[in-house]
């Protein structure tokens, strides 16, 4: 049966079964469509990479001897819209049946759906066969008990034998987030990042010339990302070779001089399924087992991807579309006009708003600790900050965005996903970067002129939510510092 089958631009998956044999009644179809671009302001590395490592794709199943249509952005046949290319080649091309991999985002999701019900002809959804749990598996793992990533986590090292001895977590702990952690000290040696110097100059042209919205630096003539399986792998590759050793040790290290610190940078080939998460996770735990990296390390690691990456896809999937209205704390201010310039004299923000216009990428901590705790704190209105945040990273797709924003960060869920907000005051950014060491602002001071603005944010924000945080078990600490202190050691204490 003459078929049309859709590979969106996050489908990058070159292991799928799709693609194990051509097939002469097969042709794949590819698209840079506005719709896809223009449904939020983005980065254009962002741009730039999905678009580059899809022209790649596209070339690679044509030398394997697939059939395929790739639409550029500046083809005079390309409608800009995935349906209405779609309708095109089936009454240009007589096909007689359409095919998709199950798309990671809601938005997309329903809209293949709609699309398939108004066509004549057959349709079926594949799996991506990229992720270790189906849709649904988190919110039937917990039905209506509490949800909680430990708990998923350790059912998952159970069930994929990872790090496992028999029923029993290897080394004899299943966490060893307290051995890692710490700041970055003076003289630790920083591997510089693997980059790929790409030119995509001519691709960055047409982008601009089509009237796309984008923002960041564009390094089009020296373009640091991976855009193939092979660069993936070399990036996998360098990882566990120079940054395993030291990755959990300085997890939550932030420092002005080190944008990755030990971060694997592998959230753009993973997310776009150029890489398998099996594959990454294998590649860490050999090295483990080789002794070229400690247990803790690799525990931290692995976690990452088999828990939180696929707890959160769960969560998503799990309270779609209500997840994207909810804000707990009806916060409505709008996003301060810093966030897209780094102007700012918040050495913190500063750093971290600079740092990803200028990579289209920070690391967790940055994005919890600085830029979501400030959003957070101020009362910035999440689906301002839910749009910056898909916007400006080179791995934002809103299944993993959105729960981490709305959820982990902003608690906009009222504790879904995290058990207590993730706020501070600048002790903590103080403990884990040395922004505070060239701020203009003073760490300690709480009210004075040149008092941190995280210091007095962070009580307001304590004060301002007590009634809906303070049947939180693990805030009545700072309610008790809070309430004992008066008005005068109340400033003391902070
Ligand atoms: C507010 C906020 C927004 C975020 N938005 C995104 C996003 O749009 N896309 C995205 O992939 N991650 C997002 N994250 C999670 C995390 O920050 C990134 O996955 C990580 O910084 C990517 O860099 P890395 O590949 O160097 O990660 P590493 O620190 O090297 O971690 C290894 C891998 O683990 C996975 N991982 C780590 N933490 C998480 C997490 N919290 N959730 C899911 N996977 C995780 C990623 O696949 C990552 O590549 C967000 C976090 C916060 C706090
Ligand atoms: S003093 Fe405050 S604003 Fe300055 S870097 Fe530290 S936490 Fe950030």
């Amino acid at each position: 049966m003459k078929t049309l089958r859709l590979i969106l631009g996050d489908q990058l998956n070159s292991r799928h079964s799709w693609f194990s044999k051509a097939d002469d009644s097969v042709t794949y179809v590819m698209m840079e469509v506005r719709s896809e671009t223009d449904y939020v302001k983005h980065h254009i590395q962002k741009i730039i990479g999905i678009f580059a490592a899809m022209r790649n794709f596209a070339n690679a199943l044509k030398r394997k001897g697939h059939k395929v249509i790739y639409f550029s952005l500046d083809d005079n046949a390309n409608k800009q819209s995935l349906a209405e290319n779609i309708h095109h080649l089936i009454a240009k091309h007589g096909f007689q049946r359409f095919e998709y991999m199950l798309p990671d985002e809601y938005r997309v999701d329903k809209y293949l759906k709609a699309l398939c019900k108004e066509m004549d002809i057959e349709s079926h959804a594949w799996d991506s066969e990229h992720f270790l749990t189906h849709r649904q598996e988190v919110a039937e793992f917990f039905e209506d008990k509490q949800y909680l990533m430990e708990r998923f986590y350790r059912m998952m090292r159970q069930k994929h034998g990872l790090l496992m001895d028999g029923n029993k977590p290897v080394g004899g702990r299943w966490n060893y987030d307290k051995q890692n952690r710490k700041k970055l000290p003076q003289g630790v040696k920083v591997p510089a990042p693997l980059e790929f110097h790409h030119n995509h100059s001519e691709l960055f042209d047409i982008i601009k010339e089509s009237g796309v919205a984008w923002f960041g630096n564009p390094k089009a003539d020296d373009f640091p990302w991976p855009v193939n399986r092979e660069e993936s792998l070399q990036l996998l590759g360098y990882f566990v070779k120079y940054l395993l050793s030291d990755f959990g040790t300085y997890q939550d290290a932030m420092h002005t001089n080190e944008a990755f610190v030990f971060h694997s940078r592998l959230s753009f080939a993973l997310n776009t399924k150029m890489l398998h998460p099996n594959e990454v996770m294998d590649a860490a735990v050999n090295a483990w087992k080789n002794k070229k990296a400690d247990l803790a390390q690799t525990e931290g690691f692995v976690r990452q991807i088999l828990g939180w990456r696929e707890y959160l896809r769960g969560i998503y999937w799990a309270k779609m579309p209500e997840y994207e209205q909810l804000n707990f704390f009806e916060h409505e201010l709008p996003l301060p006009e810093y966030f897209w310039t780094g102007k700012t004299k918040m050495n913190c923000v500063q750093h971290a708003v600079s740092q990803s216009l200028e990579h289209a990428y920070a690391h967790h901590i940055q994005r919890l600790m600085v830029t979501g705790n400030f959003a957070l704190l101020a009362g910035i209105n999440p689906d301002e900050l839910d749009k910056w945040y898909l916007g400006i990273y080179i791995d934002a797709f809103q299944w993993v965005e959105i729960t981490n924003t709305r959820g982990m960060s902003q608690y906009a869920d009222g504790g879904l996903l995290a058990s207590k907000p993730y706020v501070s005051s600048a002790n903590y950014i103080d403990k884990m970067s040395n922004y505070c060491q060239t701020c203009y602002y003073n760490k300690k001071q709480k009210t004075e002129d040149k008092a941190c603005p995280f210091n007095a944010l962070y009580w307001d924000f304590i004060d301002r939510n007590r009634e809906k945080l303070s049947v939180n078990q693990r805030m009545s600490m700072m309610y008790c510092l809070l309430d004992n202190a008066s008005h005068s050691r109340k400033k003391q204490s902070w």
